[in-house]
């Protein structure tokens, strides 16, 4: 049986990043704090968790010692709340993050009325409103758009994780509609990348394995996405969740994980499915 993986899959710059930030952190011995799950993958949570670095649902439950702040990003006045207890900050927002955070502020100064691209309840979403001054507009497709518009100057910011179809849908549905309209083009090409290989491989082989959280929302569109090319996806957390009735009679297997799915994770799996014989 021979094994294929996507191009590109598995650990994003940010979320590698802020792994590497956390087990820094934890080397020292200082009692470590994440702002929420570090990442969406309960394996690499719980392996933390074994090297002191426990989860946080909020700043009150956090007394001392050093706050991980995730790669999605928090409002600044979090941060700000955070130093004023006297925490040691560690800040691993994702650089593309803090990309969309300083163009939302910069719209906002400049007197444009912001709308937000992207999911409504999601943190990197919120975090993006905060730096807006909380007042941007959250679209996460045209039909979303209001019949009235808060100005007709409107600047547009994208959570790094939307694709372009989506963000030209609403530029295009926007532009007869305002006098200016600015666009920040904040879309991190690790999601898209991932999509684009993991299509293309499940087209080609006889059974797709995606590997990650399946609480990760990158991970589970990424297992959608194989599925509509090859009805024979799996996917799975961890090696031992594998079948090995999956693999009848199967000569190719393709393998992509999710931006939050550490690299090790993916290569147990790469190793279970190699020793199916
Ligand atoms: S998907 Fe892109 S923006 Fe999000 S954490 Fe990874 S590198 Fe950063």
């Amino acid at each position: 049986m021979r094994v294929e993986v996507a191009t590109h899959a598995g650990v994003c710059y940010g979320v590698e990043r802020a792994l590497r930030l956390a087990d820094e952190a934890a080397a020292t011995g200082a009692t470590v704090r994440t702002l929420g799950p570090l990442i969406h993958n309960p394996q690499a949570v719980a392996d933390l968790r074994g090297k002191g670095v426990e989860v946080a649902a909020s700043l009150d439950e956090v007394g001392s010692g050093t706050l991980i702040i995730r790669s999605h990003g928090v409002d600044p006045a979090i941060i700000a709340r955070a130093s004023e207890k006297g925490l040691d900050v560690i800040d691993a927002t994702c650089p593309f993050v803090s990309a969309a955070h300083t163009c939302a502020h910069e719209l906002a100064k400049e007197g444009l009325s912001v709308i937000i691209v992207g999911e409504e309840d999601h943190p990197e979403v919120e975090g993006i409103q905060a730096h807006a001054g909380g007042k941007a507009l959250i679209v996460q497709s045209a039909k979303d758009l209001p019949k009235r518009l808060p100005s007709r100057k409107i600047g547009i910011v994208v959570q790094t994780t939307q694709s372009l179809a989506r963000l030209e849908e609403v530029v295009s549905a926007l532009l007869p509609r305002v006098n200016e309209l600015r666009v920040c083009n904040t879309i991190c090409s690790a999601t898209a990348k991932r999509q684009l290989s993991a299509e293309e491989l499940a087209r080609t082989v006889d059974v797709m394995v995606v590997v990650g959280g399946l609480n990760s929302g990158n991970t589970s569109r990424l297992a959608e996405i194989c599925r509509g090319e090859n009805p024979r996806t799996h996917h799975v957390e961890t090696a031992e969740e594998l079948r090995s009735e999956w693999f009848e009679n199967a000569e190719s297997v393709g393998v992509t994980a999710g931006a939050s799915t550490p690299g090790k994770q993916m290569q147990d799996v790469i190793a279970a499915i190699e020793a199916i014989r």
